[in-house]
């Protein structure tokens, strides 16, 4: 399994995985032709897309959903909830295939098993995605951790975790109470802090590697959520942090291609 962040954060997310000879993305947050674009710099046309599964309906994570299923025929994957929230926006797709959270479904190799987390949308979901011999944990876009997500990401070869923002930065900076209120909720997005003592949790010696994700351009720094992550691993002993790799998900560049080893 390979995988590849076009692009992450506010103004749009997307992911590409590779297994075999299965390729989908998870969401497709930016304009069709930019994620066309991105995906042409990695080597991947849109007609090798075999599906998009889709974590919720904010416009981040589907602006170019409709687009690109009926530009290449892309079946779109969601839960029923995110499907009706979504369909103002999306329009008609190629074909489309419900899910339903917290039950995994098999697609052409893949098991791919969404599970609830918490986010101020209708039905949001992370997923583990597994392709019989090694797992990506993904979760972004929730505001707390709960016991079903620690149980869900544990095991994987790699995750990549929302690491949003910086609580000072948040504090200090230039939103408006509403939205840092909302942004803080437990239906919000989780902070550096909160992501690497989840991180730590969540560190066992199969663990390959770590992308952090969906960070705020406004109110966090690349660096500073990379300083927190590590200093959580650097708390654990010797033998469980060997060989993690931690990367750092941007929105304006596409990021390097993650392989992992049986
Ligand atoms: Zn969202
Ligand atoms: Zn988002």
């Amino acid at each position: 399994m390979k995988f590849c962040v076009l692009g992450s954060g506010s103004k749009g997310n997307a992911t590409y995985l590779e297994s075999g000879k299965t390729r989908i993305l998870i969401d497709a947050g930016m304009s069709g032709k930019e994620l066309q674009r991105r995906l042409a710099v990695i080597g991947v046309d849109i007609s090798a897309i075999d599906a998009i599964i889709v974590t919720h309906e904010h416009n981040d994570h589907i602006h170019g959903v409709g687009v690109l299923s009926r530009r290449a025929g892309i079946p779109v994957f969601a839960n029923p909830a995110t499907f009706s929230a979504a369909s103002p926006k999306v329009h008609r797709l190629s074909a489309y295939n419900e899910f339903e959270t917290g039950v995994a479904f098999q697609f052409q190799g893949l098991e791919i098993h969404p599970f609830a987390i918490s986010h101020d949308s209708a039905d949001p979901v992370g997923f583990r995605i597994s392709d019989g011999s090694v797992s990506l944990g993904f979760c972004t876009d929730t505001g707390r951790v709960s016991q079903l997500i620690r149980h869900r990401l544990a095991t994987c070869q790699a995750l990549l975790l929302e690491s949003n923002h910086d609580i000072e930065l948040l504090q200090n900076g230039p939103y408006p109470p509403y939205l840092k209120q909302r942004i803080r909720s437990s239906q919000g997005h989780l902070d550096n802090v909160a992501a690497a003592a989840f991180l730590k949790e969540l560190l066992h010696e199969g663990l390959q590697h770590v992308v952090l994700a969906h960070l705020s351009e406004e109110n966090n720094r690349p660096e500073i959520a990379y300083r927190h992550a590590v200093a959580a691993l650097n708390s654990n002993p010797l033998d469980k942090k060997k060989g993690v790799r931690i990367s750092v998900a941007c929105q304006e560049s596409i990021g390097e291609f993650i392989h992992l080893s049986v």
